[in-house]
């Protein structure tokens, strides 16, 4: 299983972002009520790798199209804010 990429992610307030790219290795999806990054964090500091791109090391929406035993298979995701939370934009409830 390879884990996807995080696309583009908006919430340029998380201290693994820069220029709207996630540097995290492996984010984490869901808290699981809520298809939220669970890895969105505001730290008085950068995090990550900066010369990666973050990736999906997980997802517990386990309802969504792209979720297969609690891994996320989307070809890539897209994280933003919806509201007051910051989301995957890619989540597919079936
Ligand atoms: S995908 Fe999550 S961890 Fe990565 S920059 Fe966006 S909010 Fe932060």
């Amino acid at each position: 299983m390879k884990m996807p990429m995080v696309n583009k992610c908006t919430a340029v307030e998380c201290s693994y972002n820069r220029d709207q790219t996630c540097h995290a290795l492996a984010i984490t999806i869901g808290d699981p009520a809520h298809a939220q990054c669970d890895t969105f964090c505001r730290a008085p500091m950068s995090g990550g790798d900066p010369k990666a791109v973050g990736q999906v090391g997980a997802c517990k929406m386990s309802d969504c199209r792209y979720n297969v035993d609690l891994e996320c298979q989307a070809p890539g995701i897209t994280v933003g804010r919806e509201q007051d939370i910051v989301d995957c934009l890619t989540y597919q409830p079936v």
